[in-house]
């Protein structure tokens, strides 16, 4: 029997469509207006893009004349108090919603923090900060989790939030600006407690000379509902390079096919598991699993250095 992951099931020869979803634009502390991201993507050949402006709901497109599907989102969030009186914390979220009536948002409308749906106004841990996703949840949007390492929150301030889709597991602008390219581990960290959350991989610009440097890749049509739907089924993968072209599990076996790269690491459970490396190019491997494996999820890297991940297959 064979066990394909969600992004390579049923293309039938259609390509993926490339999508942004973490951008900000001067509505918020962008460098740039939302006129020119949203051409700077399409120009660079993204199918999609939410534009995520802090605590500002983006419906539609500002430039309607560029054939560049605009997903409803915003960036949310609340700042931590932990009590321990020092450094900081805090929880971002992005939110992405159909776009119809059913996201509760309208357009421009500023949404809450975390901290305005909190008694005290203090956050101080994820269940304190579980009434304002269920609050975007019921409102129909579906929700990632941002920048962990960035955010200064370890695991267990974040790993009992319900609902989110996916965390992100690179964010270009913590990678450029901060070297916080750390996320990964947080994400293995949560799978391996047993919770299924995607990955996404996001540019999170600022300025505008940061995009197309971190995306995904979505097994959808290109409208709106669609690839919402997919992205919460976790059909796609993430990028910063390689193209992935098939992710399964056979016979025992987890098979990966893609582009040319030096490197690919199979990875479960944070078990150590082989990493095949092949300096004259490989575009394919396979992995021998283990019974005890909860989920495996795959890692290639190019020679520039640059990286693609699938999402976990369950092998529950
Ligand atoms: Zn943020
Ligand atoms: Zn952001």
């Amino acid at each position: 029997m064979i066990i394909r992951q969600a992004a390579f099931e049923n293309m039938n020869g259609k390509r993926h469509l490339k999508g942004a979803l973490h951008c900000h634009s001067s509505r918020s502390d962008g460098d740039s207006s939302a006129e020119e991201v949203v051409s700077r993507y399409y120009r660079d050949g993204f199918d999609f893009i939410a534009l995520t402006d802090h605590f500002r709901y983006n419906r539609e497109s500002p430039v309607p004349h560029l054939p560049i599907t605009v997903i409803p989102a915003a960036e949310g969030g609340a700042d931590i108090n932990d009590g321990l009186g020092h450094g900081f914390r805090c929880y971002h979220t992005v939110l992405l919603g159909k776009n119809d009536e059913t996201n509760g948002f309208a357009q421009g409308e500023r949404i809450p923090t975390g901290n305005d749906l909190s008694p005290t106004g203090k956050i101080t841990c994820a269940e304190d900060y579980q009434p304002y996703l269920d609050m975007i949840h019921e409102k129909g949007n579906i929700t990632f989790y941002c920048h962990p390492e960035w955010s200064s929150t370890p695991a267990r301030l974040f790993e009992n939030m319900k609902g989110d889709f996916a965390m992100e597991i690179r964010n270009t602008d913590c990678v450029h600006s901060c070297n916080m390219d750390r996320d990964c581990p947080y994400w293995d960290e949560v799978l391996g407690q047993g919770k299924r959350l995607w990955g996404v991989a996001v540019d999170d610009i600022h300025r505008l000379n940061m995009a197309d440097r971190s995306w995904v890749m979505v097994g959808a049509d290109n409208n709106v509902s669609d690839i919402v739907d997919a992205l919460a089924s976790g059909a796609f993968y993430s990028s910063f390079g390689p193209s992935i072209y098939d992710f399964y599990v056979e016979d025992g076996k987890a098979h990966i096919v893609c582009d040319t790269v030096n490197r690919i690491e199979f990875m479960a459970d944070r078990h150590p598991t082989s990493v095949f490396r092949d300096p004259n190019g490989v575009t394919e491997a396979e992995f021998n699993l283990n019974d005890s494996y909860f989920y495996i999820r795959a890692c290639v890297t190019d020679s520039y250095g640059r990286s693609a991940w699938t999402n976990p297959i369950f092998l529950d």
